[in-house]
């Protein structure tokens, strides 16, 4: 989907720069006037009329040249986020099974919450069932484990052939995988995979309210506004900020209200995939 979005914004002569890190956001006080990137090809300076900004807020807030009031560092530097690294596993079939009228068939489940105490797999994935072009070959299976950590904590810093080894062992112990039955493996680590409602996040108000004084700089997504959204929510409020901008509507309320259901993340849906902590 994404190249395709990319492929009609270069069509329409927009252009798409990756491999830049955006470091300072330079402005007036009121308005954005142009952000400093640095990348492959050196340092740039992109001026604009209008900023979204997809950054962790975090790292959005030490970039503005304009050091913002020592409270609103201080909620900005308190918010705290979660990590995670993912073991892919390519096995060539599971100890469990769902019984079917017509016999065995591979477990239906997207994911699975791992409960038992005495492993420290938090999750499991089944890549199979999110989607058949996710598996080259269809008579095995990627399963994805999945490890909740904190960035540089014992988890996080394990070699990446100790990952796979911990992750085969703990999964075989519980009864779903032989070890023998794993073809492939792959790690993949994750820095702020969750934007966490604890530390200051009590006293985001303070940011919000801050930030929300740049008149043209727009905050949206998921590590954009440290909330817990998904991708529908976290295109939803771009695409508000668009509607927003062409509607002279300045006030971001409506960004901010989107993804406030409480009983959104843990409401059951049809397919049983997307709700739930992604
Ligand atoms: C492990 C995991 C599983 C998930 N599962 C699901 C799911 O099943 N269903 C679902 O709907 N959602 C899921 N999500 C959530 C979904 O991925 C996010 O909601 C969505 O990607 C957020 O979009 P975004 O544009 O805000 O952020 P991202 O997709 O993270 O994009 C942010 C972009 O900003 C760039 N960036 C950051 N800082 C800078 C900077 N200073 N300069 C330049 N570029 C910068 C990053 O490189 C990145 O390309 C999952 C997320 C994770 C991490």
């Amino acid at each position: 989907m994404w190249e395709e979005v990319a492929r009609r914004i270069k069509e329409k002569g927009g252009e798409i720069l990756t491999g830049y890190t955006v470091d300072r956001v330079n402005s007036n006080g009121k308005r954005v006037i142009s952000v400093e990137a640095s990348g492959d090809k050196g340092r740039r300076v992109f001026e604009g009329d209008y900023f979204f900004s997809t950054a962790p807020i975090q790292e959005l807030m030490r970039s503005l040249d304009a050091t913002p009031p020592a409270n609103v560092l201080e909620v900005s530097e308190g918010l705290v986020y979660r990590d995670f690294v993912t073991v892919g596993l390519l096995v060539r079939t599971l100890k469990i099974h769902d019984e079917t009228p017509d016999g065995k068939k591979l477990i239906s489940d997207n994911w699975i919450y791992i409960q038992e105490p005495d492993v420290l797999l938090g999750r499991l994935q089944l890549f199979n069932n999110w989607s058949p072009y996710l598996v080259q070959d269809p008579g095995t299976v990627w399963l994805g484990l999945e490890y909740f950590c904190d960035e540089g904590d014992g988890i996080w810093s394990l070699a990446d052939g100790e990952m796979v080894a911990l992750a085969k062992e703990e999964l075989s112990r519980i009864g779903i995988i032989e070890e023998t039955e794993v073809l492939d493996a792959t790690v993949i680590r994750m820095e702020k995979t969750y934007p966490a409602y604890f530390g200051t996040y009590d006293r985001f108000q303070e940011i919000r309210e801050y930030i929300d004084r740049y008149e043209n700089l727009f905050l949206v997504g998921r590590n954009g506004m440290h909330r817990y959204n998904n991708q529908d929510h976290s295109m939803l409020t771009a695409m508000m900020a668009v509607d927003n901008i062409i509607a002279g509507v300045t006030d971001k309320s409506n960004l901010w209200s989107v993804n406030t259901e409480e009983d959104y993340l843990e409401e059951k849906n049809g397919s049983g995939s997307q709700s739930s902590a992604n």
